[in-house]
């Protein structure tokens, strides 16, 4: 599936898109970014906003973003379809490039950037996006439908370890100062000290340079990124200072020293707990097998939480395998997912228009998704 923002395919399903939702009887308009949006005619100020993005990475799959505007649409068509009131407090996008794949890409989420800086976020009260999970832990955990706590933050730390440049031959080892062993030193246990703060924690060594960087000079400087992610601020914190601390060490030990800077700092995302409450008392209200989750990847709900109330729902991704076309869940998982988010709709509104009411999850509406 190649669905890169802005490319012809990606023009074409947007198109489709407005296309299908006008043959339904729905409105549907497009903003100068290019997030294509739908709703039911007459539409009330007070919209919960559901959707995700089309636009794919090259050779990506057709269920990351795609599926969560699928339902999104079989949603709002659905309560549509029978004149329920839900469908006057929704709306609907297809955010653009969420992916930042495009060479020319700000690094993604610009849809719903640019959506959060436009006066169309005063008519918004709300976001909820579903999504396949893209890693395997729910496949393992036998789970058919997660409420999504947040997404983890992510630092990523430029170490620079400085020596002296230096003769490759010449120079007796207890002589050099080489800043290209003391930096792979470090690198080497960077995992373990990742996983000695907590298990939540991830992290990934993904340029390493040496400098000058010939075979027959001993590296004067050498750098590396060292990026983290966890779903708590204190574990980021507490694992750099880690990384840090033992790179300074075993910098002293081979006579360099030791430059950092914080390159990024992406905080740790929690979604609103009201939503999630919402979520979770739909998931559970399947009778399937459910639990809740960090995200570790990112995504457009992590935009929109910082300026409304937002929730996310994940259903597995068999083999954890995602940005692949081989992506894929079964689809009895996907019906279901949608289910979940029709169900959260009217809920959702149920709570609005009757504060202190039971929720009820409407169970009577089925989506034919
Ligand atoms: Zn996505």
């Amino acid at each position: 599936m190649d669905r890169l923002a802005g490319s012809a395919e990606d023009l074409q399903a947007r198109l489709w898109m407005a296309e299908h939702l006008h043959a339904q009887g729905l409105e549907s308009w497009t903003d100068e970014t290019g997030n294509v949006f739908g709703h039911a005619p007459g539409v009330g100020d007070s919209r919960l906003l559901l959707g995700s993005h089309t636009d794919t990475v090259p050779a990506g799959g057709r269920l990351d973003g795609a599926y969560g505007v699928m339902a999104a649409m079989e949603v709002l068509t659905t309560l549509h379809e029978h004149g329920h009131p839900a469908a006057r407090c929704l709306e609907i996008v297809s955010f653009w490039d969420e992916e930042g794949a495009r060479p020319d890409s700000s690094g993604g989420m610009v849809g719903s950037t640019a959506l959060c800086q436009s006066p169309h976020l005063a008519l918004i009260d709300s976001f909820v996006e579903l999504h396949i999970e893209q890693g395997p832990r729910m496949e393992e955990a036998g789970q058919e439908l997660c409420v999504v706590e947040g997404i983890v933050g992510v630092d990523r730390h430029l170490i620079r370890t400085v020596g002296e440049p230096n003769h490759a031959g010449t120079t007796p080892f207890p002589l050099r100062k080489d800043a290209g062993r003391a930096l792979m030193r470090t690198a080497a246990v960077v995992q373990e000290l990742l996983r000695s703060v907590h298990d939540t924690v991830v992290g990934n060594i993904g340029t390493v340079t040496l400098d000058p960087g010939a075979p027959n000079v001993v590296p004067g400087a050498a750098q590396m990124v060292v990026e983290i992610r966890a779903p708590h601020e204190e574990s980021l914190a507490r694992c750099a200072d880690m990384v840090l601390e033992r790179a300074r060490t075993i910098a002293q030990e081979e006579g360099c020293t030791v430059e950092h800077q914080l390159l990024s700092h992406k905080p740790v995302v929690d979604f609103d707990d009201g939503m999630r409450a919402l979520l979770e008392k739909v998931t559970l209200g399947t009778g399937r097998a459910t639990g809740s989750l960090y995200s570790y990847a990112g995504h457009d709900a992590g935009v929109m939480s910082a300026h409304v109330p937002t929730g996310m729902v994940f259903v597995p991704s068999a083999r954890g395998v995602s940005h692949s076309p081989r992506e894929y869940t079964p689809e009895h998982l996907l019906v279901q997912g949608a289910q979940v988010l029709l169900d959260a709709v009217i809920a959702h509104t149920e709570a609005r228009t009757a504060p202190g009411s039971s929720g009820s999850t409407g169970a009577a509406w089925n989506a034919r998704a």
